[in-house]
């Protein structure tokens, strides 16, 4: 537990009032200067399905047309590049948490109602998060709730088993590596948002959705930071 607190008090930005990106001064609760706002990159026209850019808007790409995603919609904040995969990145294993709170701000700017009764943050294997001090999901999920008045369910999700990582599985392989990784207590909601920091393919998510539909939820948005993409 030494660690994540060290870590924590090492990490900057060491005071407010200082741009996350680019550390000139800026207005004290702002995050960002308003260069770096004005600099970072969109997702043009995201498929409501799976958040990939599209070059005309309200469609879903072929894919989603072919095989629809479970989710009921998906909605991210930018393309997992720079700054945005430094901030994540800097927010995960830094220690750096107020990369969490600007990176939920911007996501709720860019959210619309109809709003969800509340956000679930995906889980850490209680080992990861003990060693890391904190779950990243969780921190953007405190501001964005914050912002948008919804409340957030740190407990009804959780991870019964450490899944290895899933960089070099295939789909299918991915599919299996989750199987049983989570439960959920008994869900009161008909509709959530899972909410996480990066979507690559999207099996985490696929995963969690099943599992909230078997529970009852009728609707299940995701929500995340970034998406990579490759397709
Ligand atoms: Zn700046
Ligand atoms: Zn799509």
């Amino acid at each position: 537990m030494i660690r994540p607190l060290l870590t924590r008090l090492q990490s900057g930005p060491l005071w407010w009032g200082q741009c996350l990106l680019c550390r000139q001064d800026c207005q004290d609760t702002a995050l960002l200067c308003r260069h770096c706002r004005t600099e970072l990159p969109v997702l043009e026209h995201p498929c409501p399905g799976c958040a990939f850019p599209l070059p005309l808007d309200d469609a879903h790409c072929g894919r989603c047309q072919k095989r629809p995603p479970p989710w009921q919609r998906m909605r991210v904040l930018a393309p997992f590049e720079a700054p945005f995969s430094r901030l994540v990145h800097d927010l995960k294993y830094h220690g750096r948490l107020l990369n969490g709170r600007l990176l939920g701000r911007l996501l709720a700017e860019q959210l619309a109602p109809p709003w969800p009764e509340a956000v679930l943050p995906v889980p850490l294997y209680w080992w990861r998060r003990l060693r890391r001090g904190y779950n990243q999901a969780d921190e953007i999920a405190r501001e964005l709730g914050r912002e948008l008045n919804i409340q957030v369910d740190h407990h009804l999700l959780r991870r019964v088993r450490a899944t290895p990582s899933q960089t070099h599985l295939s789909k299918m392989e991915r599919r299996r590596n989750l199987r049983g990784a989570f439960t959920a207590v008994s869900c009161p909601y008909r509709h959530v948002a899972l909410l996480d920091d990066v979507i690559t393919t999207g099996a985490t998510m696929a995963e969690l959705t099943r599992l909230l539909h078997a529970q009852g939820v009728e609707r299940v948005e995701v929500w995340a930071v970034c998406r990579t993409l490759e397709h």
